[in-house]
Parts: structure tokens; C-alpha cells; sequence
């Protein structure tokens, strides 16, 4: 199938693709957006194209935290090619997103936008409470990431308003991440997935299941458990319980299925013998 007709239109400043946006849907990457247009699932009357905006394709320090602009892409963050963003934690996630080619194209901001429970930047940014800059034509506003996304393919962003900016914190050594990801193929959208995040410096301790039926759900007890006790706290028991209490509506198969993802990505953030990279 081929898209119906649409006006496009390529915004060459915020200011101009804000102006624009007045009734249009906007685009980045369009690794999401091109087959939903091809399929005819979206039929907007026009699309403003933000992905040349050098505000949201640029990358710099902003205070404590790092503010990365939505329109970077996946293969940049893998690459290391904004030195801001390297570091081991965001070039394994976006390393694991689709295949190269999609990396190329598709955008942080992108993916988040979109969405899909099953995607892999909710979920990582999640794990770091990371903040979103949304902008629209009357001015900007933060959001946590992890109070972003309301169900799947849904999210707050506002007729008119986009996502300019991820916030992330500033990543040291001092961080203890894990982030497995359970999918057939590589390439694949996850099955199952959980992220973990670890600094002493900083308190940050959160623990995240992903490839739900919704958002991210933020597993906090388990979470403050770890940072109080170390890595015992996470006994099969613990975990078993913080699955359920995440999806008790799932089957016993997802269940453990999710349960199996999240002991493999607490292993890797505490270098325990089950870690695994895939
Ligand atoms: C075969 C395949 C496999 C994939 N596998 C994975 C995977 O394993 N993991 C994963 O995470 N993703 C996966 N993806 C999705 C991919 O990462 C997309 O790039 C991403 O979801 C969308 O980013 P984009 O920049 O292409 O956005 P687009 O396709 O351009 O847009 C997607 C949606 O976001 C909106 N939008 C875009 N930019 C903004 C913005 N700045 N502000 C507000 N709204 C905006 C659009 O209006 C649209 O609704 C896969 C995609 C394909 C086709």
C-alpha cells in the first residue's frame, strides 16, 4: 500500500516547525511513522518534519544534566559520536534497537513519542529518571519520562506540542546499569525487558520492567531493597513478587518470562554469574 496524500512540510527552526505544527502531526526519523503512513493507519493532511532542527539534533551540558536533542539518533548514540553520550549503558541500549538501518533513521525522540510498550528508550531513560522538554507554540515544559507515557501509543504531549529535548543525567563510572532485553532475533522489538540503574553518588536507584501491556512499570520496592541491602535483597521471591505485582493480569508464562529478563539484567548491573550480553 502507498500513503495517501499529504502535505510535507521540512521545518528549518523550532520556532518555524511550532508555527507549522497548527493541525499537522510531526515527523523525525519516520522508521515509525512511514509504515504507519504506508498502511494508511495515520492519514494526516500534512506533516512538518523536525529531524533538521539543529536544536534538536545538537547535544550539551545544561547544568547538572546532559540535554540531549530529540532528533538524534540511535546510530549517533551507538557510534559515540556526541561525546556527552558515550557511555557503555546508551550505546548498549541503542546498539540493541531494530537494525542499522532503522538506527540510522530513527530518533530518541522519536521512539518516544510513539510510544510502543515493547520499545527500548522509555524504558532506558525510565530506569535513569530522565525529563522531557516538550515545547509548543505558548512556551516548554518538563515531564519525567517515566510520567510521560499514559498507555501504549499514548502519551501527555498536546495538540501542537512536541519533544525538543531528553534531560538525562550526567553518567559517571559510578553507575551500575544492567539492561536485558529478550527478543527471538536481534533486531526484534523486546518481548520482555527490564533496566536497572545504581549510583551511590547520586541515590539514583531504580529498577524498571519493560514490554508490558502499558508504560514502564517502576519496580520501587525492589528498587530501594537493593540500594539498602546490595544484590541479596533480589531473591527469586522478590523478584517473582515485583513481576506480579507490575502485570497481574499476564499469564504465568509472560510472568516468567519477565521475571527471567529482570534476574538477567540485575546480574549484569552486579556482575553476578548469570549476567548475560545478549
Ligand atoms: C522493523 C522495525 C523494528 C524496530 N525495532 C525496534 C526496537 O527493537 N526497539 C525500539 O525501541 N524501536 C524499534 N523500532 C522503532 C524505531 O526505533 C523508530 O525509529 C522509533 O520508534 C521512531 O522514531 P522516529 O524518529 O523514526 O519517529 P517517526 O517515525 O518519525 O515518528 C514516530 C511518532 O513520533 C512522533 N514524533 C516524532 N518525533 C517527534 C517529536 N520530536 N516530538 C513529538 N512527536 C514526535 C510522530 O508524529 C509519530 O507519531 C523498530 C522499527 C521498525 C520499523
Amino acid at each position: 500500500m502507498k500513503a495517501a496524500a499529504f502535505e510535507y512540510v521540512r521545518a528549518t527552526s523550532l520556532p518555524d516547525a511550532l508555527r507549522e505544527l497548527n493541525g499537522a502531526k510531526p515527523i523525525s526519523g519516520s522508521q515509525s511513522m512511514g509504515p504507519m503512513l504506508n498502511l494508511r493507519l495515520a492519514r494526516p493532511g500534512r506533516v512538518v518534519d523536525v529531524s533538521r532542527i539543529a536544536d534538536l539534533r545538537s547535544v550539551s551540558e545544561a547544568g547538572e544534566v546532559v540535554r540531549v536533542g530529540a532528533a538524534v539518533t540511535h546510530a549517533e548514540i551507538e557510534d559515540g559520536k556526541h561525546a556527552l553520550l558515550r557511555h557503555p549503558y546508551l550505546q548498549h541500549v541503542a546498539s540493541g534497537i531494530a537494525y542499522r538501518a532503522i538506527r540510522n533513521r530513527g530518533t530518541i525522540g522519536g521512539s518516544l513519542a510513539h510510544a510502543d510498550p515493547a520499545a527500548d528508550w522509555p524504558l532506558a531513560l525510565s530506569a535513569l529518571d530522565a525529563r522531557l522538554e516538550l515545547s509548543k507554540a505558548d512556551g516548554t515544559r518538563q515531564v519525567r519520562v517515566s510520567e510521560f507515557m499514559l498507555g501504549a501509543f499514548t502519551t501527555v504531549l498536546e495538540e501542537g506540542e512536541i519533544i525538543t529535548a531528553v534531560l538525562l543525567p550526567k553518567l559517571g563510572t559510578t553507575l551500575r546499569w544492567g539492561y536485558y532485553k529478550l527478543c527471538r532475533k536481534t533486531g526484534e522489538f523486546a518481548h520482555a525487558s527490564a533496566a536497572a540503574a545504581f549510583d551511590a553518588r547520586t541515590g539514583l536507584a531504580r529498577v524498571v520492567l519493560g514490554a508490558l501491556d502499558g508504560p514502564p512499570a517502576a519496580l520501587d520496592e525492589l528498587a530501594r531493597q537493593i540500594a539498602q541491602r546490595g544484590p541479596a535483597a533480589a531473591t527469586e521471591d522478590a523478584l517473582t513478587q515485583a513481576v506480579a505485582s507490575a502485570m497481574p493480569n499476564a499469564d504465568g508464562i509472560d510472568r516468567q518470562i519477565h521475571a527471567a529478563a529482570l534476574e538477567r539484567c540485575l546480574a549484569q548491573a552486579f556482575g553476578l554469574a548469570n549476567a548475560t550480553t545478549a
